[in-house]
C-alpha cells in the first residue's frame, strides 16, 4: 500500500524564521492559516470600479472558523513552553472559540469571560464543546477585559487576549500570506477595527516582510469601526458599545495607539460604517460572491463601499479585505431578515408556484 506523508503545516512551522520560537517550543497547532484569498467577481463592477482589483482573504475558514487562531497558536504554545497550567481570556466570542480549542488540544484549563447575551450562538458553542470554563459577566466586552487583567495579574493564569504580544506575532502572517500570493503588497489592506489587535499585526507584518526584502512596498491601512462602537473615529472611549457585529463591539480598545501609528505611518484611516451598511455589505457578499462572512467582517466590505463611492481608490490598484471570521458563527443574525423563506403544501402545485426559472 502507498505511503502518504500527511505533512502539518501550521503558521508556526511556516513562518517561523519571523516568529519568537525556538526549539524547545512545543508547537500546538490544529494547521490554522494558508486561507484563500479570493477574487472579487461582483463588487468592483457593482461599485463601477474599472481597473481596481478586489480580494478577500477569507479568514473564516480557520480552524476555529476565524483569524484568531493563527494568534492562539502561537499564544498557547509559548504559554506551553512556559509551563502555564491555565489560560484566561475575555471575549466578544471568536477569542474564546480559539482559546478553548487549543487549550483543548494540549490540556490547559482555559477560563472565558463573555459579554452576557452579546455573543453569537456560534461562538458560545464552540467555548461550550472545546470544553472551556465559560463565565458570562454582566457587563460588556471592556469590563471582562478588565477582570481578565486583574486575575491574571500574578502570572498563575496566562492572559491570551490580544494584549499577550505572541498573538500580534501569529495574526502578522496573514499580511505575509497575503504577499506571498500577490507577489507584492496589495495599494490598500481593508479591515474590521475591535480591540485593534489586528490592525497592529498586519502592519507589523507587512513592515516586516518588507524588510526581508519579500514585498517592495507597503499598503495603506483603511480601518473600520462599527458607528454604534467607534472610539477611535470619535477620539474618546465609547461606554455602551452598540452594533450587530458583536465581535467589535468594544469601547476602549487595548491596541488603540498601535491602531493609529498603523494608520498614520502607512497613510490610511479608520472610519466608521452603519450597522445598516455593515447589513447590506454582509448580503452583498454572501449572495453576490458566494462567500459567507461575519457581520463584523462585512464592516470591512462596507467600508471599501463607502470609500470607493467617493472616489478614494487609484487605478490599477489591488485592495485586499480581510474578512475576519464565518458566517456560520452568527445564525441568529443571518436568519434576521424576512426574505428567504416559502413555506408551502407538499404538492406538485404549490411548489411549482413558487419555482419560476
Ligand atoms: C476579533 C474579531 C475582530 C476584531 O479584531 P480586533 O483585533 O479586535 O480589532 C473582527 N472580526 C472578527 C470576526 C473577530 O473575531
Amino acid at each position: 500500500m502507498k505511503k502518504y506523508a500527511i505533512k502539518k503545516i501550521g503558521i508556526i512551522e511556516r513562518y517561523q524564521e519571523y516568529l519568537p520560537v525556538t526549539e524547545r517550543t512545543p508547537i500546538i497547532s490544529l494547521n490554522e492559516g494558508n486561507t484563500p484569498l479570493i477574487l472579487a467577481e461582483a463588487l468592483p463592477g457593482y461599485l463601477g470600479l474599472k481597473n481596481i482589483r478586489i480580494y478577500y482573504k477569507f479568514e473564516g475558514l480557520n480552524p476555529t472558523g476565524s483569524f484568531k487562531d493563527r494568534g492562539m497558536t502561537m499564544a498557547i504554545s509559548k504559554a506551553m513552553e512556559a509551563g502555564a497550567k491555565a489560560v484566561m481570556c475575555a471575549s466578544t466570542g471568536n477569542t474564546s472559540a480559539s482559546a478553548a480549542a487549543y487549550a483543548s488540544r494540549c490540556g490547559l484549563k482555559c477560563f472565558v469571560l463573555i459579554p452576557e447575551g452579546k455573543i453569537a450562538k456560534g461562538k458560545l458553542i464552540q467555548a461550550y464543546r472545546y470544553g472551556a470554563k465559560t463565565i458570562m459577566v454582566k457587563g460588556n466586552f471592556d469590563q471582562a477585559l478588565e477582570m481578565v487583567k486583574q486575575m491574571t495579574q500574578d502570572g498563575k493564569i496566562t492572559l491570551v487576549n490580544s494584549i499577550n504580544p505572541y498573538r500580534i506575532e501569529g495574526q502578522k502572517t496573514a499580511a505575509f500570506e497575503i504577499v506571498d500570493d500577490l507577489g507584492d503588497a496589495p495599494e490598500y489592506h481593508a479591515i474590521p477595527v475591535g480591540n485593534a489587535g489586528n490592525i497592529t499585526a498586519y502592519w507589523k507584518g507587512y513592515k516586516e516582510y518588507q524588510k526581508a526584502g519579500k514585498s517592495e512596498t507597503l499598503p495603506k491601512m483603511v480601518g473600520f469601526q462599527a458607528a454604534g462602537s467607534a472610539p477611535i473615529v470619535l477620539g474618546h472611549r465609547v461606554e455602551k458599545p452598540e452594533t450587530i457585529a458583536t465581535a467589535i463591539r468594544i469601547g476602549n480598545p487595548a491596541g488603540w495607539q498601535s491602531a493609529l501609528a498603523a494608520r498614520d505611518e502607512s497613510g490610511g484611516l479608520i472610519e466608521a460604517v452603519t450597522d445598516d451598511e455593515i447589513a447590506w455589505a454582509y448580503k452583498f457578499i454572501a449572495e453576490r460572491e458566494g462567500v459567507f462572512a461575519e457581520p463584523a467582517s462585512a464592516a470591512a466590505v462596507a467600508g471599501v463601499i463607502k470609500l470607493a463611492r467617493r472616489n478614494y481608490f487609484q487605478e490599477g490598484t489591488r485592495i485586499v479585505i480581510t474578512l475576519t471570521g464565518s458566517g456560520l458563527k452568527d445564525p441568529d443574525y443571518a436568519l434576521s431578515f424576512d426574505d428567504l423563506v416559502e413555506v408551502v403544501e407538499p404538492t406538485y402545485e404549490a411548489v411549482r408556484r413558487v419555482v419560476q426559472p
